[in-house]
């Protein structure tokens, strides 16, 4: 079993154009282990991305308190790459194009990047895994000879995305609202690959806006951010509260002036 856990963490950004700073987590709590699906909504501009951001290292986030431990370690200090091997997985919001590496040279890269240097994937078993994955998600093998991410249209990066995610096979995945901007029938398809990965080795962080999503993975646990901190959790049903009532109820139960 592995865990993640966020301590009171606090994290600023400074404005590239201003050079203002300011505090945009203000002190998140969040535990959780393998084998569980988390869930924070939360409305725009709440931190929800900061945190994911910050979560796998990205430059820009400033940790000013609190901390962030892997299985018991903390990772504050480790760059990106690191965190990846050590089995962290970030859907980006917006992913990048990597030039001149084919999507499959990415992918037998990553998968081997997380193996000890005695025990790579053959390429046999890669190409079945790959072949295997490629049906599951209803996706044409031209994509992974394909430019990673390069002229690839929004839904066909989503379900990359989640290709990469059922090929590394991380013990935690962070999925930044990977549901904007997905018709009905690339939702079902992002969302049978997630189920796919459910088990006691996988853990999710599911980063959303709207329910929707979360009709189709269902979660077990929801947490609510705003004003840059989880202001409540609950199950599956607080997701669905929130859709019929809204940020701006909930705002008015806790009394929050955020
Ligand atoms: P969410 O994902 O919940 O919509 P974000 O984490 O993207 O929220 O943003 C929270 C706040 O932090 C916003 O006010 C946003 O403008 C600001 N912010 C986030 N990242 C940066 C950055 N790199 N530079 C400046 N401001 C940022
Ligand atoms: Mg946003
Ligand atoms: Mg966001």
């Amino acid at each position: 079993m592995a865990t993640l856990e966020v301590k009171n963490l606090h994290v600023s950004v400074t404005d590239d154009e201003t050079k203002q700073t300011k505090e945009i987590l203000k002190g998140v709590n969040l535990s959780m282990k393998t084998g569980e699906i988390h869930a924070i909504m939360g409305p725009n501009g709440t931190g929800k991305s900061t945190l994911s951001q910050t979560i796998m290292g990205q430059p820009g986030y400033t940790v000013t308190e609190g901390e962030i431990l892997l299985n018991g370690e903390n990772i504050l200090e480790m760059p990106v790459d690191e965190r990846a091997r050590k089995g962290l997985f970030l859907a980006m919001q917006y992913p990048a194009e990597i030039q001149g590496v084919t999507n499959a040279e990415f992918l037998r890269a990553a998968i081997n990047a997380r193996r000890p240097a005695d025990d790579q994937i053959s390429v046999m078993d890669f190409i079945k895994k790959l072949d295997h994955n490629l049906a599951l998600l209803d996706m044409d093998e031209s994509m992974t000879e394909r430019y990673l991410n390069e002229g690839f249209s929004g839904g066909e990066k989503k379900r990359n995305e989640i290709l990469q995610l059922l090929m590394i096979e991380p013990s935690f995945a962070i999925l930044d609202e990977i549901d904007s901007g997905l018709d009905i029938d690339a939702l079902k398809v992002v969302s049978k690959g997630v189920n796919s990965m459910r088990g006691d080795n996988f853990g999710s962080l599911i980063i959303t806006h709207y329910q929707r999503l979360l009709n189709y993975i269902v979660p077990d646990t929801v947490h609510v951010m705003m004003g840059g901190k989880i202001v409540k959790t609950g199950d599956a049903e607080l997701a669905k509260k929130l859709e019929a009532e809204g940020y701006a109820g909930l705002r008015d139960e806790l009394g929050l002036d955020v």
